[in-house]
C-alpha cells in the first residue's frame, strides 16, 4: 500500500487514486504564459511522445482541454473531411459515444458492433470494410472500459491501413500501461487523457498523431475550441493553449509523468495493474462472484463482475457500505447483464486490492449473502 493516499481508494475507471506528491504539485499558482509553464507544457509533449515504441519524429503530441470525451470529440470533429465518412467498430459504451458524437456533428457513419463479450477479429473488420464503399477513417476503442475488454488494435490497424482509411484509437484506459505500438499499428490518431494510467488529475487529455494526418485535418474543423489542427498550430507556434489553459491539472500531470519513470516507466506500470487484476480476479472468483469475459479477452485494467443470484444482493447497498467503509467500486455500463466493474487502475497495489477483498467479504456477510460461495463460509465461519 502507498503510505500517502488520503480519502477514499478508487477502484474505478477513472478519475483515479493519485499520490500526494502529485496533488501537491498543483499548490502554486503560474500564469499561462509563465515561461515555467509554457516549460511543463513543451516537457509534456515530449515525453508523451517518447512513451511509445514509435519514431517520435513521426508524430505530433497536442494537449486539449477537457475530459476524455472532450478529446476525441476534437478529434473526430476536427479530422474528417466534409465529404468522408467514418467507420466505427463498437462493442461497447465508449465505442457508441464515438458514433454518437460524429451524428452531433453530421458526419457519414457506419456502425458496425458486435456484443459487448466480444472482441472485432481483424477477419471481420475486412470484410465489412470490403463491402462498404467511401470509408475514409476507422475509429475503434483499445480497452473497452464499458466491460474490461481489449481489442486488438494492432491487427484491426493492419487492416484499416491495407483500405486505405486513416485510423483513430481512443486508449484513453489504456495508454500509459499497455503498451502500443503506434506506427506497426498504424494508428494515426490516438487519444487518451490525464486521470487515467498516467494517474494524474481530470482537466485535459492528449493526442498523439502522425504529422500527415494532422496536416490533412486542416480546415476540417466543426468546432472552434475543439478544433486539433489550430490547437496543434498554437502550441507549435509558441507553445500556447489557445485558451484558458487547466494549468494546475498540466503541474500536477508532469509530476505523474516523474512518477511513471521512477515505477520503470509503461511496463512497470502494466505489471503493477496486472498484479492488482490477478489479485483481485483470485478472490472475487474465492468468494463466488463470476468474471463476465472470457479470460483470454480480459484486460488489467478493469473487470465486470456478474451480480450473483442471491436474492440478499443488491448493488446498491453493496456500493454504499464499501463507499462507507473507504473504497469505491463501479456500477456496470453492459447492455444486456447485470454487472458490476472494479478498476485495478491508478495508484493502488495488490495490498489495496487485498484490503477491499477483505472489506467485500465483511459487507457480504453483513448483508446475508455471505455464503455466496460455500467455500468461503467454510473458510471463515461467522
Ligand atoms: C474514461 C474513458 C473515456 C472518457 O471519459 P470521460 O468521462 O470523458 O473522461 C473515453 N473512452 C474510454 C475508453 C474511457 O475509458
Amino acid at each position: 500500500m502507498y503510505p500517502d493516499s488520503p480519502g477514499k481508494l478508487l477502484f474505478t475507471p477513472g478519475p483515479l487514486t493519485t499520490s500526494a506528491t502529485v496533488k501537491e504539485a498543483m499548490l502554486r499558482d503560474l500564469g499561462s504564459l509563465d515561461s515555467d509553464f509554457l516549460a511543463s507544457v513543451h516537457s509534456i509533449r515530449t515525453r508523451l511522445l517518447a512513451l511509445g515504441s514509435y519514431p517520435p519524429e513521426d508524430y505530433e503530441c497536442i494537449l486539449m482541454q477537457g475530459s476524455g470525451t472532450f478529446v476525441v470529440e476534437s478529434v473526430i470533429s476536427s479530422v474528417i473531411p466534409r465529404d468522408g465518412k467514418l467507420l466505427v467498430l463498437v462493442n461497447g459504451a465508449y465505442g457508441r459515444r464515438i458514433a454518437q458524437t460524429a451524428r452531433v456533428h453530421g458526419i457519414a457513419l457506419d456502425v458496425l458492433e458486435v456484443a459487448e463479450n466480444r472482441k472485432f477479429t481483424p477477419e471481420l473488420v475486412a470484410e465489412h470494410l470490403a463491402s462498404l464503399t467511401g470509408i475514409t477513417h476507422v475509429a475503434v476503442v483499445h480497452c473497452e472500459t464499458t466491460s474490461g475488454i481489449l481489442n486488438q488494435v494492432e491487427e484491426i490497424g493492419v487492416v484499416v491501413h491495407g483500405a486505405g482509411a486513416v485510423y483513430i484509437v481512443d486508449a484513453m484506459s489504456s495508454f500509459g500501461a499497455v503498451p502500443i505500438d503506434m506506427a506497426g499499428s498504424h494508428i494515426d490518431f490516438l487519444i487518451s487523457s490525464a486521470n487515467k494510467c498516467i494517474e494524474g488529475v481530470p482537466g485535459f487529455g492528449f493526442i498523439l498523431a502522425s504529422r500527415p494526418g494532422l496536416e490533412s485535418a486542416k480546415g476540417n474543423a466543426r468546432t472552434l475550441s475543439l478544433d486539433l489542427y489550430d490547437q496543434w498550430a498554437s502550441m507549435e507556434a509558441n507553445g500556447h493553449f489557445r485558451f484558458t489553459p487547466p494549468i494546475h491539472t498540466i503541474l500536477a500531470f508532469e509530476q505523474a509523468l516523474n512518477e511513471l519513470d521512477e515505477e520503470g516507466g509503461v511496463r512497470a506500470r502494466g505489471e503493477r495493474y496486472r498484479q492488482n487484476h490477478i489479485a483481485l480476479c483470485r478472490g472475487m472468483k474465492e468468494i463466488g462472484f463470476e468474471v463476465y469475459l472470457a479470460e483470454e479477452d480480459q484486460s488489467f485494467i478493469i473487470t465486470s463482475f456478474r451480480y450473483p443470484s442471491n436474492p440478499a444482493f443488491q448493488f446498491a447497498d453493496f456500493y454504499e457500505r464499501l463507499w462507507t467503509a473507504g473504497f469505491a467500486i463501479y456500477p456496470g455500463k453492459l447492455s444486456h447483464e447485470s454487472c458490476f466493474r472494479i478498476g485495478t487502475i491508478g495508484r493502488i497495489t495488490s495490498s489495496d486490492v487485498e484490503a477491499l477483498l477483505d472489506a467485500i467479504r465483511l459487507v457480504l456477510r453483513e448483508m446475508g449473502v455471505y455464503w455466496v460461495s460455500e467455500k468461503v463460509q467454510e473458510a471463515e465461519p461467522a
